[in-house]
């Protein structure tokens, strides 16, 4: 075993490190290869001493969450990967401060006007009147039992993101929208370690929050925890909510990485003339590439969108049909897609396609 594996094992003796685990049992699509070394912590304590030991000796480390949106090559991964499932939720009694969310571009707003999509407007409402709550979750919790976990507490707000596979980090890394609602609505602040293993926190306003975007794309640091900003809503509405949205959301193909490319802009839009700037729609009925497969890689006939592995699907294959939709989209409409997933284990030269074509 190379010496940075056995002295990091060292370090950490209380968690459990496996070489080779294979990444594809790690995320939704079920595509990715092997982790040089894994580990999976579960509380915020172990999750720092191993993050921390790991800038000690320098490992390159990569943080998972739940893996719903990381597209992970048949190479694998070098270094380090860390699955996060710590999950502890700390409702706090101090008063939030005001909110601090700022406009974020309306694209995902006129997305929802795609009449085969789940339609919001029938269910949203504004809870801005209830009573504040604070609460800190860890990182590692899985968004969707975060979500009852709140609710059955009477903690209501989050109950928009219903049935989005999600742990609370990858959902703040990507500032996730549910309907109408982003998340980064109800953050109040960030706890992370930083490149030099020190931690700090972070309020909202240092988050560069925007459309499928926030300063973790580019910072390299890890996120320990998440202050939230809830209400003591209308417990039963949130409930219904979750009941409603959650079979409107079941029409998505789960076996994927949810959308692949950012919806085009507004202003795009309109200078083409289209009826939304949904890029299921582009994809389906401006370019009709529905269907299309490479290997066990298929452009989703449900929704369009996504890419969803049939069976044995591989990186490269999914990375292929990705390439078709960017060139295809290129050629017919002179717009530069940007891809709303994240690369991981790939060649700087296997993803030129993005800032090339
Ligand atoms: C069926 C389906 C439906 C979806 N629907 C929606 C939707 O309605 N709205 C929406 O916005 N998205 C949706 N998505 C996309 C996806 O759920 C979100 O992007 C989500 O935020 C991914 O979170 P994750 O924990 O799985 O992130 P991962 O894929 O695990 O990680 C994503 C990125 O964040 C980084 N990361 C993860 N945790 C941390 C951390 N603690 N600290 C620092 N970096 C971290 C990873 O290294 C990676 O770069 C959908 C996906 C699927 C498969």
């Amino acid at each position: 075993m190379n010496s940075w594996k056995t002295q990091l094992i060292q370090t950490c003796p209380d968690t459990t490190f496996r070489e080779n685990e294979s990444l594809a049992h790690h995320t939704t699509v079920g595509i990715g290869g092997p982790a040089e070394l894994f580990c999976i912590v579960t509380s915020k304590d172990e999750c720092t001493k191993v993050l921390q030991a790991a800038v000690g000796l320098k490992i390159p480390t990569t943080v998972l969450g739940w893996g719903a949106n990381t597209l992970i090559a048949d190479r694998g991964i070098a270094g380090l990967v860390i699955k996060n499932t710590a999950s502890e939720i700390r409702v706090l009694t101090e008063q939030p401060t005001a909110s601090s969310a700022t406009a974020i571009d309306a694209r995902w707003k006129a997305a929802t006007s795609d009449s085969r999509m789940p339609q919001f407007q029938d269910i949203d409402y504004d809870e801005n009147d209830a009573e504040r709550v604070v609460v800190d979750v860890d990182a590692g919790a899985a968004l969707p039992v975060l979500i009852q976990q709140l609710v059955q507490r009477g903690i209501t707000g989050l109950q928009w993101f219903t049935k989005i596979p999600a742990s609370l980090g990858g959902a703040v890394v990507n500032n996730i929208h549910g309907g109408t609602h982003y998340i980064s609505e109800f953050i109040a602040s960030v706890t992370v370690l930083d490149a030099s293993g020190t931690t700090q926190t972070l309020s909202a306003d240092q988050l560069e929050f925007g459309y499928d975007y926030s300063r973790f794309h580019h910072s390299n640091e890890f996120i320990l925890s998440v202050r939230l900003q809830l209400f003591r809503g209308d417990q039963q509405r949130a409930q219904q909510v979750i009941t409603d949205w959650s079979r409107q959301k079941q029409k998505q193909p789960a076996r994927s990485l949810g959308c692949v490319f950012q919806n085009i802009s507004v202003e795009e839009q309109a200078q083409l003339s289209l009826p939304t700037p949904s890029i299921g729609y582009l994809v389906d009925q401006k370019l009709h590439l529905a269907g299309l497969r490479i290997g066990d890689a298929e452009i989703s006939q449900q929704h369009a969108a996504f890419i969803v592995n049939t069976g044995a699907a591989t990186a490269t294959d999914y990375l292929e049909l990705l390439k078709r939709i960017h060139a295809a989209v290129k050629v017919k409409f002179g717009i530069s897609l940007k891809p709303e997933i994240f690369f991981k284990g790939f060649k700087p030269e296997e993803l030129a396609f993005i800032t090339q074509l």
